[in-house]
């Protein structure tokens, strides 16, 4: 890469991060839940701890829950955390269940990611780390954001909306 292109990619990075979030200075107080990685293998289906534990992609429009509308809530399949409600899921045609905000900021945290060329936001779950999918800044909602989940992290449990009580 010679300097200028480099200076440009710092530079729409920084410009990326600017409007991505103001979470971040809080992103990195909580350990997540610390767990053997022979554990999550044996507690994951194969799918699943490829996207949870190795931040993997799953095809688009291959996940149970890119069409899911029931009313409910999407908890995390790693460990049970409620992450987002129905009532936040939109169609957005990507071919990944997309939501314009998560069910409380708490719930995820966020990385830099800069892998496969592109500059980023991962989302993963705050309680135990597991990689979710990406946010962008692109999104329908009042929000303005756009949560790219993978199905295989997620967990639905229909009739549940209400945070409070899960
Ligand atoms: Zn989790």
């Amino acid at each position: 890469m010679n300097l200028a292109a480099a200076a440009d990619r710092r530079d729409s990075a920084i410009a990326y991060i600017s409007v991505a979030t103001d979470d971040w200075s809080t992103m990195s107080e909580e350990q997540p839940a610390s767990k053997s990685d022979e554990q999550w293998r044996q507690e994951l289906d194969p799918n699943a701890y490829a996207i949870l534990r190795e931040a993997a992609t799953e095809p688009p429009f291959s996940g149970e829950y890119v069409d899911l509308k029931d009313d409910g809530m999407y908890h995390c399949r790693g460990c049970g955390a409620s992450l987002f409600s129905s009532q936040a899921k939109f169609d957005s045609g990507t071919g990944w269940p997309s939501f314009t905000d998560p069910v409380v900021a708490e719930a995820v945290a966020l990385k830099p990611d800069s892998s496969h060329g592109m500059v980023r936001t991962e989302v993963v779950c705050s309680a135990c780390g597991g990689h979710l999918g990406h946010v962008f800044d692109d999104g329908p909602g009042a929000s303005g954001q756009r949560w790219c989940i993978n199905s295989a992290a997620l967990d639905f449990s229909a009739g549940e909306s209400d945070p409070a009580s899960g």
